[in-house]
């Protein structure tokens, strides 16, 4: 076995536990622990394991971009406080800013709520090449919108959309859009970052005791906070109808940032591994561009300089200095 099978069984180690088997029933918070890691592991080794999990993400996110097949979405859901914002800027530092884009969702506006529901997430769908980061997506539309019903009447439904069970359609809705961009190259990654009551109060007052983190709280999210149990089922129902074979929903561990970091990191390595992004195959006639190129720039060598400086520097060793002698 060599050293990149060693390292993605180890990261099949980290995730198995964590994912939601497509047509399970998920009850939180019974199924899944907020405080889980793996049996043993410490918080020093967790942190070595994280730098390299992201070592890996930026060579694999170099040759998803130079490969322009295949587009990643990160879907990442979580009640207030989970750590999504920390989650993101640890798990992308080290990849390059050029092929990541993160969006975030709100209150949708006036314009956005006089279309169909997926129309504003569809904006900002990842390209060929690029990772994308949904902080909050179009689950929040079986979510929030779930546990606060008149979010549904703002949205000028057809009585026909608001009648039978609305969510089960959302969920049918929603599976095929994610069966829609698979098919099409977008593959998507759920990360729901499932932290407990008692962390949340935690950090909450965190927010409130440091002053300068006091911007990052709102009353909002303690009136929220209330309505704990029925976001408790809205999570686990959503989990259960559309966790799928080709978009499987994670349950990242929360109440220990270490581990959360860790945890989201492996999955999209994971994700990654399995695209296996090449560099594309130099075609013939770029190959021979590329040595008429090279001719023309050694021929413009001023006096006494090497012809090719950089293979010089090589000294014969190193391979790009065979790249064009096919
Ligand atoms: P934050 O991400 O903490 O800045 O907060 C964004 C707020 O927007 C949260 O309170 C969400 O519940 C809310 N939000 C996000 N998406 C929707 C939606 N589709 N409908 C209603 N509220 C939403
Ligand atoms: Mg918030």
């Amino acid at each position: 076995m060599d050293l990149s099978e060693k390292r993605l069984r180890r990261i099949d180690k980290v995730i198995e536990p964590l994912r939601v088997k497509p047509g399970s029933r998920v009850q939180l918070p019974h199924d899944f622990d907020p405080a889980y890691k793996v049996h043993g592991l410490k918080k020093k080794q967790g942190v070595k394991l994280l730098a390299e999990g992201i070592r890996m993400l930026s060579e694999y996110q170099d040759r998803l971009a130079a490969q322009d097949t295949y587009g990643v979405l990160v879907v990442l859901q979580a009640l207030d406080a989970a750590g999504k914002d920390g989650t993101i800027r640890h798990v992308m530092t080290g990849v390059n800013p050029q092929g990541v884009a993160v969006h975030g969702f709100k209150v949708p506006s006036e314009e956005e709520l006089d279309h169909d529901y997926l129309w504003r997430y569809m904006q900002h769908l990842p390209s060929r090449g690029e990772i994308c980061i949904f902080n909050r997506s179009y689950y929040e539309e079986v979510l929030v919108v779930r546990v606060h019903p008149e979010l549904l009447t703002r949205q000028k439904l057809p009585d026909e959309a608001k009648s039978g069970d609305v969510w089960r359609h959302r969920y049918r809705e929603i599976n095929n859009l994610e069966r829609y961009l698979t098919d099409n190259g977008i593959r998507i990654v759920k990360l729901f970052l499932n932290i407990s009551k008692e962390e949340q109060r935690t950090r909450f007052l965190r927010r409130i005791d440091l002053a300068d983190k006091n911007w990052k709280f709102s009353s909002h999210d303690v009136a929220e906070r209330a309505h704990w149990d029925e976001y408790q089922t809205a999570f686990s129902e959503m989990l259960s109808h559309t966790s799928t074979e080709h978009a499987p929903w994670y349950v990242i561990p929360a109440d220990r940032k270490w581990f959360e970091r860790i945890a989201a990191a492996a999955v999209l390595v994971r994700t990654l591994a399995d695209i296996d992004p090449q560099f594309p195959e130099v075609s013939e006639s770029k190959h021979r561009d590329l040595l008429a190129a090279k001719e023309h720039l050694e021929a413009e060598a001023p006096h006494g300089a090497a012809a090719d400086p950089f293979q010089a520097g090589l000294g014969g060793k190193g391979d790009a200095g065979h790249a064009l002698a096919r």
